[in-house]
């Protein structure tokens, strides 16, 4: 098999990487990549977000299967145009993807399929607003309803912001304040069914102490001791499969990874968003742990083939994964400083590998930052108190002028007792 994989960063350096391991797949194509994806995919320079560039390079390269990881291309209609051609994709129609680009339809297919989720209002006037704010009470939970790269959310105690944000936006989602950690799910869907992917967790918050502001994700992991072994198949059965039921009714069958963010409160696991893609940075952690070949997997779920899988199988163990960012990211990133250390970490770090999320080559052919989360750094080992240290370990070779990771990913975690429910 053939495999294309569009988008640029760490989670696409992570399918590359995973699909690369697989015996069933011949050559892994990625457009555009990076500076490390280069390393195990042969890149091309193509605008993801172009469908019929794309559609022309899945021919060149004679892909059985193209993987979109970013949700832009899926906006523009990427797997729209690839399906029209013949190419099996996975990832969702422009239609379906509207899950995630738009938090007031997502809302509507989660009210009509019964999913537990927030109460929200649509506002477009301050009016509408200052009533939604004051429905619901603090913290407010202020929602730019357009994609805003998971960047779009104001979660607040201060009125006056949560006003200013929805004032700034042209239409948003307020909703009321769930209560409870968080966890991420991917579902691996063909349009009628889905098999779920291992649950991780993702830090969103620029610092430690989920302080500062939300940010792309800051680090990951995977599994999650504290969680109910019942997790996954309550949240399939309430959230994922209700939803694709409601998608193919709609004559928008879903294909592709739903990813349920879900915040685990007192009444249960209830949705604070879909998207339409893979999570950056869960999916680095969640693949680093599956043993079953993804190729064949996302294949499977492109064309039609999920219920005759085989159960899927995990490594033992846990994996860690720490977001190296650039010098004022999420504000305004300084790119363009020179990566060291890399080698040091192939070389020294047996539980450790870097995958690379905005980087490039310079003229030298030096590796430098040339986006706000630069590269991700994942640790495996027996347990998440080994991985967390491998990751660590591996990080501190690493350099970059005024860049900044948090150190607390998986760190409360590590501690919790296992499966007692409570983070
Ligand atoms: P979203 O882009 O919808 O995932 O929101 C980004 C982050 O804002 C989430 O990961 C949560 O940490 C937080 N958030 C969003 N909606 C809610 C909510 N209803 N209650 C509490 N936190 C929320």
């Amino acid at each position: 098999m053939r495999v294309l994989v569009i988008g640029s960063g760490g989670r696409e350096h992570a399918l590359c990487r995973a699909l690369a391991t697989d015996s069933q797949v011949e050559e892994v194509h990625c457009a555009p990549g990076n500076a490390g994806i280069a390393s195990v995919a042969t890149v091309h320079p193509v605008r993801a977000t172009d469908p019929a560039d794309v559609t022309a390079l899945a021919g060149r390269v004679g892909a059985d299967l193209v993987v979109v990881g970013p949700e832009a291309p899926l906006v523009a209609g990427v797997a729209d145009a690839l399906r029209a051609a013949g190419v099996p994709c996975f990832g969702p129609s422009a239609e379906a993807a509207r899950i995630e680009g738009s938090k007031a339809f997502a809302k509507e297919i989660m009210a009509a399929a019964g999913v537990p989720t927030a109460r929200a209002s649509t506002c477009s006037t301050p009016e509408e607003a200052t009533a939604a704010l004051d429905a619901y009470g603090p913290p407010y939970v202020v929602k730019d309803d357009g994609l805003a790269a998971g960047k779009g959310v104001v979660v607040t105690d201060d009125r006056e912001a949560a006003l200013a944000h929805a004032a700034a936006c042209e239409r948003v989602v307020i909703e009321e304040y769930l209560e409870g950690p968080e966890v991420s799910l991917f579902a691996l869907c063909d349009g009628e069914t889905a098999v779920p992917l291992r649950p991780a967790q993702d830090f969103k918050r620029a610092y430690d102490g989920d302080a500062g502001p939300n940010t792309g994700g800051m680090g990951s992991y995977t599994p999650l001791p504290w969680a109910a072994p019942s997790l996954t198949d309550e949240v399939m059965a309430t959230v994922v499969q209700p939803t694709i039921d409601e998608l193919a009714k709609r004559g928008t069958p879903y294909i592709g990874v739903l990813y349920a963010g879900l915040a685990l409160t007192a009444e249960g696991p209830r949705v604070i968003e879909f998207n339409a893609r893979f999570g950056d940075p869960e999916t680095q952690v969640v693949l680093d742990r599956l043993a079953t070949p993804l190729g064949g997997l996302l294949h499977a779920a492109a064309t039609g083939g999920v219920s005759g899988l085989p159960p899927l199988t995990y490594r033992g163990g846990a994996a860690v994964a720490v977001v190296l960012a650039a010098d004022n990211y999420p504000a305004s990133p300084v790119t363009g400083g020179v990566i060291e250390g890399l080698e040091a970490v192939e070389a020294e770090c047996e539980d450790a590998y870097v995958l690379h999320a905005g980087t490039a080559l310079d003229a030298e052919g030096r590796v430098i930052a040339s986006g706000g989360r630069v590269l991700n750094v994942v640790g495996t080992g027996e347990d998440l108190t080994a991985a967390r240290a491998a990751a660590y370990d591996a990080l501190d070779r690493v350099r970059l002028s005024g860049a900044h990771h948090r150190t607390d990913i998986a760190a409360a975690a590590a501690e919790s007792r296992e499966t007692d429910g409570t983070l």
